[in-house]
């Protein structure tokens, strides 16, 4: 796709042309459209690849009100370098846009600066929260304007802890505003504030590039609930894997299928949410080193666990919400080696795997179900 597919104004096109980008990154291409059309967005795409200009870009196109002099545009941001580096974009973005005023505002500069600039008028303002706080308690920034509210950033400023400046900020904007969370990962922190605060959002997820499937082959089984560990220990022994994990949805099952894989002779651990740091300290060391092969765990334990050569990973339960696939799976391939991942399916799981495909944008390859002779024969 080019820039001059989006529908977008001769102003626009030009100052993307000179700024030199050629085409819209794959996070703009998914985003722009529905940011113009008028939806709320929420969008994950890991660092580098052009968040800025996926807002910035709708943004500085939809500002029409050259008389204003609130706040059309805020975006919220998680430091200081992040509101400089955000306000220079967009002020390029609105090069031939000249009544768009860019202002930022962060702690540590100038406040009588920003008093004055917020005073003869800014379009879209850049700023950490903390320092816009200041300046709404101050009264010399008012919201109930905004047409758009970004956070930029937002797994970074919840990890600041700014969520309660966020949650004040948020409240005090014009209730119609179009609503846009941009980040590089979801948590339930980012979830908990969609769910709030926007209207039927359009949710892009853009895979990282580890994750696309030349490098993880993803397949899926269909099967019954009772045949899952039988089909579980047939795929081990067929690919005579080194680690695998395997996911569940609960501790409960964590827990029985750790018994299970035990009793059939497997090097097994598992690690659930319920457990001290120190002991899952001590798991992770035994997955690494070797002295374990298999690790069964569930979500909340496996999240950030950075293990370099994970062979197989499976989906044993289907996880629940459709972006863990995404974490799940990311535990295989990493540093440019090759994975592959097992979903199982059962029949009353159909829905939800067709939501995970969509989710991940992806299609998983079907695989029958392995017989013990498909295990002899390896
Ligand atoms: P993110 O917020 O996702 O980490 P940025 O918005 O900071 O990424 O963009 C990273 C870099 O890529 C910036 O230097 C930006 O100017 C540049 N960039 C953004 N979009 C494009 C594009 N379509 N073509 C070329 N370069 C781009
Ligand atoms: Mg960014």
């Amino acid at each position: 796709m080019r820039f001059n597919e989006l529908n977008l104004s001769k102003d626009l096109l030009r100052a993307i042309e000179d700024m030199g980008f050629e085409k819209p990154s794959e996070v703009q291409e998914a985003t722009i459209p529905h940011i113009l059309k008028g939806s709320d967005i929420l969008a994950q795409a890991q660092t580098g690849t052009g968040k800025t200009a996926s807002f910035g870009i709708p943004m500085v196109e939809k500002i029409q009100d050259k008389q204003s002099k609130a706040p059309q545009g805020l975006v919220l941001v998680p430091t200081r370098e992040l509101a400089r580096q955000v306000t220079e974009e967009l002020k390029k973005l609105a090069k031939y846009k000249k009544f768009i005023r860019v202002v930022a505002i962060y702690g540590g500069a100038d406040m009588g600066k920003q008093l004055s600039q917020l005073k003869s008028g800014a379009s879209i303002v850049v700023g950490t929260p903390g320092r816009i706080m200041d300046h709404m308690k101050r009264r010399s920034l008012q919201l109930d304007r905004l047409d758009f509210l970004v956070l930029d950033e937002a797994d970074e400023m919840f990890d600041m802890g700014f969520r309660d400046d966020m949650k004040t900020i948020i409240e005090k904007t014009n209730p119609n505003r179009q609503t846009l969370f941009f980040s590089a990962t979801f948590d339930n922190n980012i979830k908990g504030f969609s769910k709030f605060y926007q209207d039927k959002p359009q949710k892009v997820i853009i895979e990282k590039k580890e994750l696309t499937a030349e490098k993880i082959h993803q397949y899926y089984l269909e099967l019954n609930r009772n045949m899952k560990t039988e089909i579980l220990n047939r795929l081990l022994l067929m690919h005579r894997a080194s680690k695998s994990i395997i996911f569940c949805n609960t501790k409960r099952m964590v827990d029985s299928l750790e018994v299970e894989m035990a009793q059939k002779g497997y090097q097994v651990a598992s690690l659930h949410g319920d457990m001290r740091q120190s002991s899952r300290d001590q798991v992770m060391k035994k997955f690494r080193d070797g002295s374990i092969d298999l690790l069964i765990a569930t979500d909340v334990a496996a999240r950030g666990l950075d293990i370099s050569d994970i062979d197989l990973v499976f989906n044993y339960d289907l996880p629940q919400q459709s972006e863990y696939y995404v974490h799940r799976i990311g535990r295989t391939a990493r540093a440019g080696k090759k994975g592959i991942s097992f979903t199982f399916v059962t029949n009353k799981d159909y829905d939800k795997f067709r939501e995970i495909e969509d989710y991940a944008n992806i299609k998983m390859d079907r695989m029958g179900l392995p017989t013990k002779k498909d295990v002899e024969k390896e």
